[in-house]
C-alpha cells in the first residue's frame, strides 16, 4: 500500500523523502504544494523533477478522501459530501460571511451522544475521523474555493472530544502546515469534562465553545445525554478554571427550543449557574430535522427577548445567523447519507 502524506508535517514528509534518498528541503517543497497550494496529484509540482514526480506517484499518495458531491444555498454557503476510503461519508461546510469564509468541520461519521434535537445525534455512530480525514476536509474545500477560508469551527457531525487526540492533532497541522492562526479555530464539544482539562494543560490560543442548552441537570440528562456522566456543577467547574487558567473567554451555545428551554425559569437558572465565569453566550436558533420527537423553533422575538436579559444581567450574548439551511447545511442538520 503507497504511504499516505497528507497528515504528515513537514518534517515527517522530509522523513519520507529520506528513503527515496532525496533531500529534505524536497519535501518543504511538497508540503507546501499540499497545504499552501492544495495540489493533489504530484504531477501538479511543476518544481520538482519528472523523475522524482515519478517515483513520488509509484511510492506515495497524498490523500484518500475525495469530494462525492457539493450543493451550494442560496446565501453562498457550500455543503460538501466527502467520500472517505472506506466508502464512509462525512459533511463539511464552507460558511459564507460577509467579510470571511469558514470552514465547519466534522470529527467523526455520525456521533455517539445521541441530542435527540440534533440530526447528527440521531444517525447514529460509525466511527472517528483520522486526523488527515479532519485537515483533508478544509484542504478539498479550500482548493475548490476563490476565497481564503481563514477560520475553522469543528461543528460539524461527531463530538470532537470524543476523538480528542486525532481533533488535536488536526488542529496543529492547520496551524502550523495550512497556516491558519489559533485564535481563528474554535472547538465545540457538548462538554466531556476530562478533555476541557486536558485541552486547558495545552494552554493553546484556540476558542472553545460548550454546548450547555440547559442550565439544569434534569433537563440536560435528556437534551446532551452525556451530562449524566459530566454534570453540570462538574462542568461549571471545569469551565470556570478553564477560564481562569488560559485567559480565553468560553462560549457557551444555547440552541433555542421552544417551552423546552426557553421559559423564564431557563434563563434565570442560567443567569445564577454562570456567574463568576468569563464568558460568551451564542443563542442558536433551533434548525428543523426530521425526527419522531417533535422539537420546535422559539419565536424570533423572544430569543431576542432572552438575549436582552442575559445582556442585561452582564452577560455577553450573541445571536447565530443560520447560514446554509436551505440546503440542511445548517448546525445540526448534518447526518450520515451513506456509509460503508
Ligand atoms: N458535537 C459538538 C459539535 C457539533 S454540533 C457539540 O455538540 O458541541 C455544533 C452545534 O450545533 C452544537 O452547539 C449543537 O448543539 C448545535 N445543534 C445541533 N443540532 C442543532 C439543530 N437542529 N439546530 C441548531 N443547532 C443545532
Ligand atoms: Fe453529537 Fe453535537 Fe449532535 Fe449532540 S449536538 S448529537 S454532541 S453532534
Amino acid at each position: 500500500m503507497k504511504e499516505l502524506l497528507l497528515g504528515k508535517t513537514t518534517n515527517e514528509i522530509s522523513a519520507q523523502l529520506d528513503k527515496l534518498n532525496e533531500p529534505a528541503y524536497k519535501g518543504k517543497q511538497i508540503s507546501k504544494w499540499i497545504y499552501q497550494r492544495y495540489v493533489r496529484d504530484f504531477e501538479k509540482m511543476t518544481d520538482i523533477s519528472k523523475d522524482l514526480r515519478k517515483s513520488l506517484t509509484d511510492n506515495f499518495e497524498i490523500s484518500n478522501s475525495s469530494v462525492a458531491t457539493k450543493i451550494e444555498s442560496e446565501d453562498g454557503t457550500t455543503k460538501y459530501l466527502v467520500k472517505l476510503k472506506d466508502g464512509n461519508t462525512v459533511e463539511c461546510v464552507n460558511i459564507f460571511q460577509p467579510d470571511h469564509h469558514t470552514a465547519c468541520l466534522s470529527t467523526q461519521v455520525g456521533c455517539n451522544v445521541k441530542c435527540p434535537f440534533c440530526a447528527t445525534g440521531l444517525s447514529g455512530f460509525k466511527r472517528n475521523l483520522t486526523p488527515d480525514e479532519i485537515l483533508d476536509q478544509y484542504l478539498l474545500m479550500q482548493g475548490q474555493s476563490e476565497e481564503r477560508i481563514s477560520q475553522v469551527v469543528f461543528m460539524g457531525m461527531g463530538e470532537p472530544f470524543l476523538n480528542y487526540d486525532a481533533t488535536l492533532k488536526s488542529v496543529h497541522l492547520l496551524n502550523k502546515e495550512v497556516g491558519i492562526g489559533m485564535r481563528h479555530i474554535t472547538i465545540s464539544t457538548s462538554g466531556i469534562i476530562r478533555n476541557i482539562e486536558k485541552l486547558m494543560n495545552e494552554k493553546l490560543q484556540l476558542n472553545l465553545a460548550v454546548s450547555l442548552h440547559s442550565a439544569d441537570d434534569e433537563l440536560r440528562d435528556r437534551l446532551v445525554p452525556i451530562n449524566k456522566n459530566n454534570p453540570l456543577s462538574e462542568l461549571f467547574y471545569a469551565c470556570r478554571k478553564y477560564a481562569d487558567v488560559t485567559k480565553r473567554r468560553i462560549t457557551f451555545e444555547y440552541v433555542m427550543l421552544k417551552d423546552i428551554n426557553d421559559r423564564r425559569e431557563d434563563l434565570e437558572k442560567l443567569i445564577t449557574r454562570l456567574k463568576g465565569i468569563h464568558c460568551h453566550i451564542n443563542l442558536i436558533p433551533h434548525n428543523p430535522i426530521y425526527s419522531a420527537e417533535k422539537f420546535e423553533a422559539t419565536p424570533m422575538n423572544k430569543i431576542k427577548e432572552f438575549q436582552r436579559v442575559l445582556s442585561d444581567a452582564g452577560y455577553p450574548t450573541t445571536l447565530r445567523v443560520s447560514r446554509g439551511s436551505s440546503t440542511d447545511a445548517a448546525c445540526g442538520q448534518l447526518s450520515v447519507i451513506q456509509g460503508g
